[in-house]
């Protein structure tokens, strides 16, 4: 095996490095390694650049959901509908909650979570909505708010894709009662290990969140309810606020190389998802094909790596179909087609065009009916 010419994902230091370098050593040197003065830090300037009040930082993104949810008071017996075109956390973080997950299928253009087919999904038993930035490009928070409102439904947003990304300008996370964003190293903000983080408008979701991550504790050594350790370390919190001041350049960047992917796809045989709002943070770069593993397999020919996101729907994962049945037509569909092109801030506008170019080069084989 040979490594591929264009890799989809490189994790290497660039111009942070001194930065990180430095955060490094100055967290080794405190003798403080977990909730500490870099965590209270990186909170308030993680806060601040989210546009929202006040930031928790937990352990990981799946914690961030799980931790959301139970501080709003959703556990058994509730109900939480979801996208089934996500990271499986997303689902699963609702089970740790204690809650079900239920699957709303996604809108075909936008492929984030339709807000008719929430309204659809909506039991007696429902009690929140979970809608996923993915990809980087905001689900429609108005219409979904509107949903939510209309039935007294709790929303936390999924923003583990979506770091710094706005829908119709205004911050995503901050439209329902709390977002969660992931810090997992390939994320547009990466930690150099887990890490997570929930932003919230009300100080009261943001004490009990900081106390559900600290195993409940109300006092020291007193635990008032049955919390987790889903605690920050100080390594992670530093090299996050190392990293932080970089991120609206490297987005910027991303969105950049994104658009340049648009222009040299425009004749190319597949599908490219439309740019629904000019927030999309560009995590991924995912086009559609109904020929997907032929093209795969054509531009991994050329050195080209891509990565499918996702290739099956969560409600046919194994570990969820049984206990959340869902008939999400689009998704299963969707899931068969879906393909990401490398995107990173380190990529070059010519590995855009190259990559561009063999997409374009591919010629789909003709399926006669
Ligand atoms: C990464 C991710 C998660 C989980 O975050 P972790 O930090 O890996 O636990 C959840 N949802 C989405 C959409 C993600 O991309």
């Amino acid at each position: 095996m040979t490594a591929p010419r264009i890799a989809f994902l490189s994790l290497h230091p660039g111009e942070d490095r001194e930065a990180v370098d430095a955060a490094i050593q100055r967290v080794v040197t405190s003798g403080w390694f977990v909730l500490g003065p870099e965590v209270d830090a990186f909170e308030a300037e993680f806060a601040a650049a989210s546009g929202a009040p006040h930031a928790v930082a937990v352990g990981n993104g799946t914690d961030a959901i799980a931790l959301a949810l139970r501080a709003l008071d959703i556990g058994p017996g509730d109900e939480v509908i979801t996208s089934p075109l996500s990271a499986a956390f997303s689902a699963l973080a609702i089970l740790m909650a204690g809650a079900r997950p239920v699957f709303a299928d996604i809108d075909p253009e936008h492929l984030t979570i339709d807000p008719y087919a929430i309204e659809a999904a909506i039991t007696p038993w429902t009690r929140a909505v979970l809608p996923v930035h993915l990809y980087g490009q905001p689900a429609d928070m108005p219409a979904i708010m509107a949903v939510a409102r209309r039935h007294r439904l709790a929303v936390v947003e999924d923003c583990c894709q979506a770091h710094l990304a706005t829908c119709a300008g205004r911050p995503v996370g901050t439209f329902g009662d709390a977002g969660a964003f992931s810090f997992y190293p390939t994320k547009n903000l990466g930690a150099l290990g887990d890490a997570g983080a929930v932003v919230v408008r009300e100080a009261r979701l943001a004490g009990r969140l900081r106390r559900l991550r600290n195993g409940g504790q109300t006092a020291r050594a007193v635990h008032g309810e049955a919390g987790v350790n889903s605690r920050m370390d100080e390594l992670q919190a530093a090299v996050l606020r190392a990293r932080l001041p970089y991120l609206a350049r490297w987005t910027a960047r991303r969105r950049g190389l994104a658009a340049r992917y648009r222009e040299g796809l425009l004749t190319a045989p597949v599908t490219v998802p439309p740019l629904v709002d000019p927030g999309h943070a560009c995590h991924l770069f995912p086009i559609r094909s109904p020929q997907r593993d032929a093209l795969r397999t054509f531009l991994a020919g050329q050195g080209i790596e891509t990565l499918a996101h996702y290739p099956m729907p969560i409600s046919r994962q194994p570990a969820l179909a049984a206990s959340s049945p869902a008939v999400c037509a689009v998704a299963d569909r969707v899931c068969a087609e879906l393909l990401s092109l490398p995107l990173y801030p380190a990529l070059s506008g010519e590995a855009i065009d190259e990559v561009s170019r063999a997409v374009r080069a591919f010629a789909p084989v003709s399926v006669h009916e």
